[in-house]
């Protein structure tokens, strides 16, 4: 039997950044974004605040570029303040790099596995997608989604009962197969 599951963002991840007033290390993206156009040179930042005092925190996403250089639907999605290009500018790897931040996706996920039919099946193979890049291990993905302990899934493992192309124990954040036979 193959089963499809995928993993699903449910809701923004969370900045991982040392708050400069309360030394809190989250900061949640606020939706918004700054825009300032200056002659024919535009900045734009992504506004965040820190979860602990509110404090407001700028990270660049567009530094003194040509304003004629970008493409006309990213600035109304920036005026709009558009919600779905915070989420893809905040997993944006240049982005990150830039602004010396990475994300926080503890609560932030959920895994979809269409329903619980495999759970009596002696064998399965489930094809695993990323909706987004989340860093998931996937030792709790498969006992979260088999209703197994991961402790059992170690188990498995070890057996090789429960075998996959990639490494299975750490985190993945790609997509991935694996088998179960139990
Ligand atoms: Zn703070």
């Amino acid at each position: 039997m193959l089963k499809y599951w995928v993993v699903v963002p449910t809701c923004l991840p969370l900045v991982l950044r040392r708050c400069h007033v309360c030394a809190s290390e989250h900061f949640r993206a606020s939706g918004k974004f700054r825009v300032n156009a200056n002659h024919k040179l535009i900045d734009v930042w992504l506004l965040a605040l820190c979860t602990a005092c509110g404090e407001t925190a700028k990270f660049t996403v567009l530094e003194r570029m040509a304003v004629r250089s970008i493409r006309p639907e990213l600035l109304d999605r920036l005026h709009d303040n558009d919600p779905g290009l915070t989420a893809d500018l905040l997993q944006d790897p240049v982005v990150q790099s830039r602004n010396r931040i990475a994300l926080d996706w503890n609560n932030a996920w959920r895994l979809d596995t269409g329903g619980s039919d495999h759970l009596d099946r002696e064998v399965i193979d489930v094809s695993v997608r990323f909706a987004a890049r989340i860093p998931v291990r996937p030792v709790r993905l498969i006992a979260e989604g088999c209703g197994l302990s991961r402790a059992e899934v170690e188990r498995l493992i070890t057996e090789g009962k429960l075998v996959s192309a990639v490494r299975l124990s750490g985190k993945l954040s790609s997509d991935f197969t694996f088998t179960l036979k139990r």
